[in-house]
């Protein structure tokens, strides 16, 4: 695993370089906004551990243009700001996990793990949480090896979910995903939805952060 690691803090960079690489994770650190992005571009990374406070840049800005670059680079913010909007707009932008400063190493480790286990499970064609397992050539779902039926819209929620596994997805995202089909979604569109999926799926499944979205949590 590739870690980008962009940070001006010289200090803690070498403590978090030492750390990874006695881990095993490649770590290549920058102190700049503008080279990480650069260096997203070059697509070498695997993961990226991005602080928000840049020297040249907000962390946020350099977010948004490391999205527009890629989708599926997992990206975690370190922030010394821990209000709940700076959160709320850091996974809006598509930040999949934060750790407020400061932060205990073996907390980042664990973060950084569940990255690791996503992109191991993105690789298989048939999404799989636990005994649940999203059958996306037939748009089938099936718990306990016993097949339910989805509504279209269920399926795609779902998908958005399950692909997403571990982390939280914003309900504006998730909405975003059914406004890509062009058409109308009333306020309580996702909460529907997902009423209507958690009668399917095993109890406790998708869980709820309240005011920020949902998610499925990694067994
Ligand atoms: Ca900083």
């Amino acid at each position: 695993m590739n870690i980008l690691l962009v940070e001006d803090d010289i200090a803690l960079a070498e403590a978090l370089k030492q750390t990874l690489k006695h881990e095993g994770f490649v770590v290549n650190h920058l102190t700049h906004g503008q080279h990480a992005i650069l260096a997203v571009r070059t697509g070498a990374s695997d993961m990226v551990i991005l602080d928000l406070g840049l020297p040249d840049m907000d962390g946020l800005e350099a977010l948004k243009a490391i999205r527009k670059i890629t989708s599926d680079l997992p990206v975690l913010l370190l922030t010394a700001r821990a209000s709940i909007e700076d959160k709320v707009s850091g996974l809006d932008l598509g930040a999949d996990d934060y750790l407020a400063k400061p932060f205990e190493v073996s907390e980042l480790l664990a973060r950084l793990r569940v990255f690791e286990r996503r992109l191991s499970t993105l690789k298989h064609a048939d999404l799989k949480v636990g005994n649940v397992v999203l059958e996306l050539e037939s748009f089938r779902l099936s718990v306990d090896g016993h097949t339910v039926e989805l509504s279209r819209r269920e399926f795609m929620l779902l998908k958005a979910l399950m692909e997403n596994a571990g982390r939280v997805i914003t309900r504006d995202s998730l909405e975003s995903k059914l406004y890509s089909w062009g058409e109308e979604v009333a306020s309580n569109t996702i909460e529907v939805y997902v009423h209507h999926l958690r009668k399917k799926l095993p109890k406790g499944f998708i869980s709820t952060l309240r005011g920020v979205g949902y998610i499925v949590k990694l067994p």
